[in-house]
């Protein structure tokens, strides 16, 4: 493997474990972002985290604003998660069978989200969006499923789907795998086009089981909606009949305590979490409306189940988490750390010599490499970013920053975050955007 493009990349174990990787795993990963195919060179092997810190094999450290993608508000083995994992496991790693802490986590989330009244544990987002779908399916006896461009709901069949050309709203399939038959029951749109979503109420309406959308969609950049948008598709599934589902896989317990739903005081009939709800275990959840979730096995005739649905151990991480981030008033202080990022970036930006600004919404951030207004649907999101990522991004690891390396994924704060790790980010951001302009100009 060859280093990164003007930087030295990845360190000579992480290539070693990375050779060895891609002899067992394809691609050399267990999941494809990791492979660091849009930003080039090899990727880094991690040994450890702590804090904010993540440690590679080759013993170099990193501030890191990945933060397992969304997971870690607290950081890297937070001591209260770290001991409640211990304790757990420690009476036993699954049962098949009820367990209190699977009890007091429904608990925890039914009285943080009180208009969620019955609440279903599974252990990915994936998972919670494709259990949603079918409930909202079963739920209605419809069929259609609408979703919208740029916004990631995992990997179920009905949700790998993309825009058809042109006007046609019916989607394809996004990877191969996915029958075409599946993806034409999922129409696809644009976010932020009122005109687009009330003409297709009107024509398919009385045809659509529910509307899923990332709220706040961090999957292709960061494309903060306006509120009307999102009140208009409340305003609409309510109309024809169709559930609004939010998936709030990345948003929930991030942007507020009460995720998206307290933001925008809209609410959805149906929601789905992962990420902060298992503190860095597998867990993912969906629930909503007590009526509709009767539909769900056993008091119901939508199936849906689960080996480790529930497990001890992931309940334990998950309620330690949202414990300290309630004892903390975390989302208080991620929202002023957001400002503190934004204070300490902003001479860099101001000054930066190609065009980038910093789009955010609490611990989430984004910095958008394009001209003109923050971009609010993946129509207009610039595909030449990812050119003047690749070079700015060698820079950041090169001065120990670790950030996604996709120009389209969202960073992560955490609470241990300080405005100290942002100078350093400042600063490494602007030799980055340097070697960003010399690249090529924008
Ligand atoms: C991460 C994510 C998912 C998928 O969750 P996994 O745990 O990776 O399966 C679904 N929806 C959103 C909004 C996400 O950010």
């Amino acid at each position: 493997m060859t280093g990164l493009p003007g930087g030295e990349g990845s360190g000579p174990r992480s290539q070693e474990l990375f050779e060895r990787a891609r002899r067992v795993l394809p691609g050399g990963v267990n999941s494809p972002v990791r492979a660091f195919r849009a930003v080039g060179g090899a990727p880094i092997v991690f040994e450890r985290g702590r804090g904010v810190e993540l440690v590679d094999v080759d013993g170099r450290v990193y501030d890191d604003y990945v933060l397992s993608w969304g997971p870690l508000l607290l950081g890297h083995a937070h001591p209260e998660v770290v001991d409640a994992v211990a304790r757990a496991a420690a009476h036993g790693t699954s049962f098949g069978a009820p367990c209190r802490l699977e009890i007091e986590l429904a608990e925890r989330v039914t009285s943080m989200l009180p208009w969620l009244e019955l609440v279903r544990f599974v252990s990915s987002g994936t998972e919670a969006t494709m259990s949603a779908l079918r409930l909202a399916r079963g739920a209605t006896g419809r069929e259609l499923v609408l979703k919208f461009s740029g916004c990631y709901h995992g990997h179920a069949d009905a949700l790998l789907v993309s825009a058809g050309s042109g006007l046609v709203t019916f989607g394809h399939p996004s990877s191969a795998g996915v029958p075409a038959a599946f993806a034409e029951r999922t129409l696809v749109l644009p976010l932020d086009d009122e005109q687009r979503l009330s003409d297709l109420f009107e024509r398919e309406g009385a045809r659509i089981a529910c509307a899923i959308v990332e709220p706040v969609p961090g999957n292709n950049g960061l494309l903060l909606q306006r509120p009307q948008w999102l009140r208009l598709l409340r305003e609409l599934c309510t109309r024809h009949g169709a559930l609004l589902v939010f998936d709030e896989v990345m948003s929930g317990f991030r942007v507020a305590r009460g995720g998206a739903v307290e933001l925008y005081d809209i609410r959805p009939d149906l929601a789905t979490y992962g990420k902060v709800i298992g503190g860095g275990l597998p867990v993912g959840a969906f629930g909503g409306r007590a009526d509709l979730m009767r539909n769900l096995a056993p008091l119901g005739p939508v199936y849906q189940a689960g080996t480790l649905s529930g497990n001890p151990v992931a309940m334990a991480a998950g309620l330690a988490t949202l414990q300290v981030l309630e004892r903390e008033r975390a989302w208080t202080r991620m929202a002023d750390l957001s400002n503190a990022l934004e204070r300490a970036l902003a001479p860099v930006l101001a000054a930066a010599p190609l065009p980038v600004r910093l789009v955010r919404q609490g611990s989430m951030f984004w910095l958008s490499l394009q001209a003109g207004e923050a971009p609010r649907s993946a129509e207009c999101v610039s595909p030449r970013a990812a050119e003047l990522y690749r070079p700015l991004y060698a820079a950041l690891l090169e001065q120990r920053v670790y950030l996604a390396p996709s120009a389209y994924e969202v960073g992560f704060l955490s609470t241990l975050h300080t405005p100290a790790h942002f100078e350093r980010l400042a600063r490494s951001l602007a030799r980055g955007l340097a070697a960003a302009a010399e690249a090529g100009p924008a």
